[in-house]
Order: C-alpha cells, then sequence, then structure tokens
C-alpha cells in the first residue's frame, strides 16, 4: 500500500469510542481563539516523505493544534519549537507550520505518532495505544527500507514506540531508559541496517517554557540524528 493510501485510511479509523467523541467534540465546540476555523477533527496522519531516512515520533495530536488543522505538531506552540528546530538544521523548508496548505516541506524527514488521534489531557488508554499500534506498524513498514534513526519526543511516546520497533529491530530487555540526549542503536532483525533510536525531551511549554529544553538542545538532538540518518543538512 502506497504512503498516501495508508494516510487515507489512517484518516477515516473510528475505532476508539473514546476518542472519537473527544476529538469530535473539540472541534465542535473549538477554542475561542479558533472559533472561525473548520477543525480537522479526525485522526492525523504522519507528515513527510514516504522515503524518510528519519522519523520524529510524539506521543498523540495536540487538541487544538494537529486535532485542529490535520498535521502533526501543527497549530501550536510545540510546533513552533519544532519546525523552528527542523528548519535551523536543514530538515524543514521553513521555519512555522501553521496550516496545511502553507507549503511547508520536511526533507528526509516524516514526523509521525503512536496514537493518532487527540486524547483528552493528552493521556491516551493502554487499550487505545495498543489498538492504535497497527497504523504505526503499517508505517514503519512502508519507511523500513530508508529509515536508519528516529528522534522520539518524551517518555511517553518512547514509551509506546519501544514495542513498535520491535516488530523490525532488536530492542533490549529491559527495555533502555528515556533520557534527554540517549542514543541507541538497535539491529534488524532481517541482518539489514540498524536504526538509531534518539531521546529528546518533548517539545512542550511545560518543557520549553521553563528552560528544561531549549532550542539549541532540540536542534542538537535533530542534526546528531540526522547525520546517524545520513541525511544531508546544515
Ligand atoms: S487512536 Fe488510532 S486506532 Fe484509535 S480511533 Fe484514532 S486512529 Fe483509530
Amino acid at each position: 500500500m502506497p504512503m498516501a493510501e495508508l494516510d487515507r485510511r489512517v484518516a477515516g479509523c473510528r475505532a476508539c469510542p473514546r476518542l472519537v467523541e473527544w476529538r469530535e467534540e473539540v472541534a465542535r465546540v473549538k477554542r475561542a481563539a479558533f472559533r472561525d476555523e473548520t477543525y480537522w477533527g479526525r485522526p492525523v496522519p504522519g507528515f513527510g516523505p514516504a522515503d524518510a531516512g528519519l522519523a520524529v515520533v510524539g506521543l498523540a495530536p495536540a487538541a487544538h493544534g494537529a486535532n485542529r488543522t490535520g498535521r502533526m505538531f501543527t497549530g501550536d506552540r510545540s510546533g513552533d519549537v519544532l519546525y523552528a528546530a527542523l528548519h535551523a538544521v536543514g530538515l524543514a523548508s521553513q521555519p512555522t507550520s501553521t496550516r496545511i496548505d502553507d507549503g511547508l516541506e520536511l526533507y528526509g524527514t516524516r514526523i509521525t505518532a503512536p496514537v493518532k488521534c487527540a486524547p483528552p489531557a493528552n493521556k491516551p488508554t493502554p487499550a487505545e495505544r495498543d489498538r492504535c499500534r497497527p497504523w504505526l506498524e503499517a508505517e514503519l513498514a512502508l519507511l523500513r527500507p530508508t529509515l536508519r534513526a528516529v528522534v522520539v519526543l518524551g517518555a511517553f511516546g518512547w514509551q509506546a514506540l519501544l514495542p513498535v520497533l520491535a516488530a523490525f529491530w532488536r530492542v533490549p530487555v529491559p527495555r533502555p531508559a528515556f533520557g534527554h540526549g540517549v542514543r541507541h542503536t538497535l539491529a534488524a532483525h532481517d541482518g539489514g541496517d540498524p536504526l538509531h533510536v534518539f531521546g529528546c525531551y518533548h517539545v512542550s511549554q511545560q518543557n520549553t517554557f521553563t528552560g528544561k529544553l531549549t532550542p539549541a538542545m532540540v536542534e542538537e538532538v535533530l542534526a546528531t540524528a540526522a547525520d546517524a540518518a545520513e541525511i544531508r543538512h546544515k
């Protein structure tokens, strides 16, 4: 299945009743600042080329960010930090990501999440996370021929992603712990190229407003991961 077809199917999924209800209610009620906009209100597919060498993985779309705009990390403060950093290291065509039709392109990089629908309080249940797993598995299967590195944003994304990676690469037991700047190299089950997995604090306001995570820290992880994936960048 081509990536565009997978993205189309993801966007039509209604498998989690609680998340379907939440994402659609948020889209109906809206935040006052976006009252004149039509929210996406559906699952948010990954964004970026199907032959990416690097994946950036969060946890789930934000209620008034990607759930509004229909594109990962687009239209919220977390995305402001992430896309500015991607642009600073040469992985994005522009430093801002405000709308799905703003012309933004990613270079060699795809942004995705283990849970495709915005959850209440940004917390999917374990059952919702597990139900969504086949979508990310299918996405990784398509990326597998070119994917060489992953940057995982935050401990929750890390916990959700490692079991999915285990379908293709050897994940040590016990699983490696999350930390900012950690790097693990996973051998492939099929003897193919290994995958370099990097931890990065989540680009949430909680981390960026407090200075726990600075733009330079994000850029450093992204640049190191792009080097590991052998993507030409700044
Ligand atoms: S979270 Fe995943 S499995 Fe659940 S409804 Fe959304 S896309 Fe479907």
